[in-house]
């Protein structure tokens, strides 16, 4: 494995945990808030038989604005790393409903209103910023793929959806044969990829949310400094995975085929929780990390490893009825950590 010099834990892994606000619904139904945040970076999730608290290296409570969550988690050091070269990762992981989208992309689509902007589009903000203050430049490529029930499928195709085989190269690690890469340089080109990309996104109804997001999706930015030839350009990547919701399957009462899925999502979510439990340890004492086991950590095995630095959101609801899945959210981000 090949090391980057971005040297640490704290560098190159660093978990924060959002809590959304409770819902219309969840209020007007009495849920209690069981998720309160303490400050200095930790939570107390009390309720009949539970009482514990986790810590994390940055906590959003139910006031905090995007604006907050972009600069108090890191993204702006995560994209300004990106442009130096490095391959940087940030994911949304949590049960449906917890707010993954929410924190990436805002309402996308339905509000545009600079404040609810999320993560993607304020990065995008910043590297386009850097792009036109700088020099040459930065030269800016989009991917975006979805991995459902183990079958990866580009977003950016405007055909009908087809299974793109994965493959490796010495160069390139794994990717998705035939994806497509497409060429920006303004805000609003990017913003409407997002968004395009973001409707072909699979959904499927169940028990617990009918628009519930079945699939992983991420967008990948690939960056060149547009460097004067006799210097050697850097090429970094920026990566934006939202996770398919973790809940489990007894849950949200799925059968047969949605079963199916459901395991296809819990074993890679089970897979990059082992990947990024491995990485979290000191380098001296990591052991063999099993990239192949799922589509999405071979896919991020380049970002997760050697010149790699990751950004875990987990996001939660405060609500009493969440409880299960809050603590087991709880539990699979500060193993990252
Ligand atoms: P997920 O992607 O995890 O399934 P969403 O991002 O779709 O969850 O969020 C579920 C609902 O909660 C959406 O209606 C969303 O607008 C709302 N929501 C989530 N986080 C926040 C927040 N921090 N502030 C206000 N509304 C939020
Ligand atoms: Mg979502």
């Amino acid at each position: 494995e090949q090391e980057g010099p971005v040297e640490g834990r704290e560098t190159r892994l660093r978990v924060v945990l959002r809590v959304r606000p409770l819902t219309c619904t969840e209020t007007r139904r009495g849920d209690r808030q069981v998720v309160h945040s303490l400050g200095d970076g930790t939570v107390h999730v009390s309720a009949a038989r539970h009482d514990a608290t986790f810590g994390f290296s940055a906590v959003f409570d139910a006031g905090a604005s995007q604006e907050a969550v972009f600069e108090g988690s890191g993204m702006r050091q995560l994209v300004e790393l990106a442009i130096d070269g490095f391959s940087c990762t940030v994911f949304a992981f949590g049960q449906t409903g917890s707010g993954k989208t929410y924190t990436l992309m805002g309402p996308l689509g339905q509000s545009e209103a600079p404040a609810v902007l999320g993560l993607m589009q304020r990065s995008f903000a910043c590297l386009l910023e850097h792009s036109r203050s700088h020099g040459p430049g930065l030269a800016l490529s989009a991917s975006y793929l979805e991995i459902y029930n183990e079958q990866v499928r580009d977003l950016l195709s405007p055909g009908p959806p087809c299974a793109l085989p994965l493959r490796w190269s010495k160069t390139r690690g794994f990717y998705a044969e035939n994806q497509l890469s497409v060429d920006f340089e303004s805000l609003e080109t990017i913003v409407d990829l997002l968004l395009q990309g973001s409707r072909r996104r699979r959904t499927s109804a169940h028990a617990l949310n009918k628009h519930s997001s079945r699939s992983h999706a991420l967008l990948t930015i690939r960056i060149r400094s547009r460097a004067p030839s006799s210097s050697p350009s850097k090429q970094g990547t920026l990566c934006f995975v939202d996770l398919a919701g973790s809940e489990r399957v007894k849950d949200t009462g799925s059968t047969g085929e949605l079963c199916v899925e459901a395991n296809n999502i819990n074993r890679s979510l089970l897979a990059l929780g082992h990947c990024i439990s491995l990485l979290a340890k000191p380098q001296g004492k990591r052991t063999h990390i099993p990239y192949r086991d799922s589509k999405l950590t071979r896919l991020l095995a380049r970002s997760l490893g050697g010149w790699g630095v990751t950004l875990m959101v987990a996001c939660i609801s405060p609500s009493s009825r969440c409880l299960s899945e809050t603590l087991s959210t709880l539990h699979y981000a500060s193993r990252a950590r």
